[in-house]
């Protein structure tokens, strides 16, 4: 097989992670995973992500960014490299929230230690499909953030015509799987995370219900961007800015 004929998708333009004139190749169908710019190894959601950030919060280096559960490249780089106020946490069971585990702060997405309105920017790349309890995460995030600020987080939408479902849940600290046991890659722990949720597009509605607050779900396909794959969504959920506060509208 020449190297020609490996080739699934190729394409050519800027890198919205590393900021490089770079090449986009992929040489497996599914795009999601293999669409990778040749300059920063980046995948098409992580490049997607990037832009909504861009877009929704042009003003990110001078924000406080934290982002659950990096990924060491793309986006996570980027922010980390760019934004003096940017922090990162991951998850280490019955660790202290806030503290520090081998250099990573330790936060549990449902229990953040952060303090009411204190973050402008709260990024997860494809977390959510593993948080046992969602709803108490969304009302986490809500309350840390400062007003105007947001989330702007991926998951994969998977169920494009039907509502979300629960994989497994947690009863008194056990696993109880309602589908058969699903796992996605995860760089730390013992290399794999259960999938909790399959998520609909159903998923504005519950971070909603649990949190008050509205999802925009934006969907790029820019061959130019390296931005072309499966489940390519990303979810912005704003806090509203507080303006000067009028009388009542009846
Ligand atoms: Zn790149």
């Amino acid at each position: 097989m020449t190297d020609h004929e490996s080739v699934v998708f190729r394409s050519a333009g800027r890198c919205p992670t590393c900021g490089n004139e770079a090449e986009f190749v992929a040489r497996e169908v599914w795009l999601r995973d293999s669409l990778r710019c040749s300059a920063c190894g980046s995948i098409p959601r992580e490049r997607a992500l990037m832009s909504v950030i861009d877009t929704f919060l042009p003003g990110w280096r001078e924000a406080v960014i934290h982002e659950s559960s990096p990924a060491g490249r793309g986006a996570s780089e980027r922010l980390r490299r760019e934004c003096p106020r940017y922090v990162a946490s991951q998850y280490f069971p019955g660790r202290q929230p806030g503290s520090t585990v081998n250099g990573m702060r330790c936060e549990d997405l449902e229990a953040l230690s952060f303090p009411d309105a204190s973050i402008d920017l709260h990024v997860t790349q494809d977390v959510f499909e593993h948080v046992f309890h969602p709803a108490r995460a969304f009302r986490e995030i809500a309350r840390t953030l400062a007003p105007g600020g947001m989330h702007v987080f991926t998951v994969p939408i998977v169920r494009r015509h039907e509502p979300s479902r629960l994989r497994a849940r947690l009863e008194e600290g056990r696993v109880v799987h309602l589908q058969p046991e699903e796992y996605h890659g995860n760089p730390v722990g013992d290399g794999r995370s259960l999938v909790t949720v399959d998520w609909g597009f159903d998923i504005c509605r519950h971070v909603f219900e649990a949190s008050g607050l509205y999802t925009h779900v934006v969907t790029i396909d820019d061959p130019g961007r390296g931005i072309r794959a499966e489940y390519i969504e990303v979810l912005v959920t704003v806090k509203p800015a507080r303006g000067p506060e009028g009388g009542p509208i009846p």
